[in-house]
């Protein structure tokens, strides 16, 4: 069931897309060289509990951290661990959901450790801009397939594929709602986008095929041909006036 929020619960979810995309722009702030991802989730959940909000991943379905970190080949998923030092060149997607008054806000962005290849940072580039290609086709009164579609146009224009087997969704009192919000589809299929709806767009995107596999812990997702992976992700509500980004920083 898509649930519909009031003006009044639209102002809580920013409240709370503030909170994720602070911790968002702190943990990326600390890639760097030599730093281990465990590290880089303390920071995260230290500052998600100041604000007097909850880590929205710790403890999900038994997650054991507050921020996904996915290192190169990784998509998503990525556990943090005490002993892995991100190293100059590699890309890293951290994915970092908050919980606040009520509401959750999720989103997720790949950074640059160090100086990265050519092929990583146009991956990167991409990968960024089809969010926005997706975010631009969630006008009230288009279908869920619009967003999809955008998204994949773009993404395999420039030779990359999009991951199917995880998608993006509704967000809100719970981290997970209806509906889902594939970064692939057909245009004017799907669910009809109504103001009121908040959704979390997140394109996941490889450099070579679409294909994944999930680690024996349950959790780590990689690219089944061992090639590059991008994530980005925000939270929107859709307003009559168009899409609204929910996780921003300011
Ligand atoms: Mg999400």
């Amino acid at each position: 069931m898509v649930v519909l929020k009031t003006s009044r619960e639209l102002a809580a979810m920013k409240a709370a897309g503030k909170i994720s995309a602070r911790a968002l722009k702190l943990a990326g702030e600390a890639v760097e060289p030599g730093v281990s991802t465990m590290e880089i989730d303390r920071l995260v959940r230290r500052y998600i509990e100041e604000q007097g909000a909850t880590p929205s991943f710790l403890g999900y379905g038994g997650f054991p951290a507050s921020a996904c970190i996915s290192v190169n080949n990784v998509v998503i998923h990525g556990i943090p661990q005490k002993g892995h030092l991100l190293k100059e060149g590699d890309i890293v997607s951290i994915d970092i959901g908050a919980y606040y008054e009520g509401f959750h806000g999720d989103n997720a962005w790949t950074f640059a450790c160090g100086d990265v290849s050519k092929e990583a940072q146009a991956l990167m580039d991409a990968t960024r801009e089809s969010l926005f290609e997706g975010i631009q086709a969630a006008q009230p009164g288009n279908r869920i397939g619009d967003i999809g579609s955008a998204v994949q146009r773009y993404v395999e224009a420039r030779g990359y594929s999009v991951v199917r087997d995880f998608v993006g969704h509704g967000v809100g009192a719970k981290l997970h709602e209806d509906p889902s919000v594939p970064n692939y589809g057909t245009p004017g299929r799907g669910v009809r986008l109504l103001p009121g709806m908040t959704i979390a767009i997140e394109p996941m995107v490889n450099a070579g095929g679409y294909t994944v596999e999930t680690l024996a812990d349950g959790w780590t997702t990689v690219t089944t041909d061992g090639k590059l992976s991008a994530h980005f992700e925000h939270s929107i509500a859709l307003t009559p006036d168009g899409p609204v980004i929910l996780t921003l920083p300011d």
